[in-house]
């Protein structure tokens, strides 16, 4: 059992409730950080008992740097070090690029991109100053490479974050700490439920992800918990697509 400090963004449901399940297995410490407190301590409760040797909720809003100070500051009293972060937390409001307003298209790059940034660098002051290296991993999206008009500011913000992510992976490779993304396919989660439950929505997934299905939660987590682990120690920088192969489709 390794008891790795592990910090998830948005790990109260989800695809980051699958990655902290993922984590919790392998007997790690948890940190979920999320908007709604009872959400986050009840998936931490969750957690203990898929294996994590503890786990705690904290809320915090990505997009507040005060309140992601807070958040890091509570895992260090707690757990007295950090070892991985996950920047998960993201909303995808769905809105047409046409009818979208500043506050929206603000508001998507608030929490999916700049919150990444808060997270990173503050919980990488504390890895640097712990000398033993850690791990950073981000969620983003096949969005980071492809969009569509409900998807511009989404796009946009995943795009930033996959540099993001390459831009601390040069800065931070020198302190043994490594940056990589998971980009997840089509995931089922409270996020997309509404366009999977639809007949001809599920119907068309199976023509498109060479795989035949739809994602879970979990699939992510194995991948994060690969990049965290001492094997992935020499990889630094890159996306890993977790997509059934939907990416690899030419048509
Ligand atoms: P969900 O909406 O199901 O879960 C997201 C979680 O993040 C929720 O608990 C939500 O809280 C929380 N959250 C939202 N905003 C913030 C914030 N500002 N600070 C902290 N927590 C926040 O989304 P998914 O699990 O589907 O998505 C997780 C990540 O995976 C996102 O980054 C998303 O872009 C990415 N992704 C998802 C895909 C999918 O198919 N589902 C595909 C590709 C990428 P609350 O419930 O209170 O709003």
């Amino acid at each position: 059992m390794n008891e790795q400090v592990v910090i998830v963004t948005g790990g109260a449901r989800g695809i980051g409730f699958g990655i902290g399940t993922c984590f919790a297995r392998k007997g790690a410490r948890l940190v979920v950080a999320d908007l709604d407190l009872d959400a986050a301590s009840k998936a931490a409760n969750e957690l203990k008992t898929h294996g994590a040797a503890d786990a705690i909720g904290v809320r915090c809003d990505v997009s507040v740097r005060s309140e992601v100070e807070a958040m890091i500051e509570r895992a260090v009293a707690v757990f007295g070090r950090i070892d991985v972060l996950v920047n998960n937390a993201g909303i995808c409001p769905f809105i047409e690029v046409m009818d979208m307003t500043p506050e929206t298209w603000q508001q998507t790059l608030d929490v999916n991109l700049t919150g990444a940034f808060h997270c990173t660098q503050i919980a990488a002051r504390r890895m640097i100053a712990q000398g033993d290296g850690g791990r950073v991993v981000f969620i983003t999206s096949l969005a980071e490479n492809v969009t569509g008009p409900a998807q511009v500011d989404y796009g946009a913000s995943k795009g930033g974050l996959r540099m993001a992510m390459a831009g601390f992976a040069t800065a931070l490779g020198k302190h043994g700490i490594t940056c990589n993304a998971v980009a997840p396919g089509m995931i089922l989660t409270p996020m997309t439920a509404f366009h999977w439950d639809k007949p001809e929505n599920a119907a068309f997934l199976k023509t498109r992800v060479p795989v035949g299905r739809i994602g879970t939660p979990e699939d992510i987590g194995h991948a994060c918990v690969f990049l965290a682990s001492p094997e992935a120690a020499y990889i630094n920088g890159v996306t890993l697509r977790v997509d059934g192969g939907h990416q690899a489709v030419c048509y």
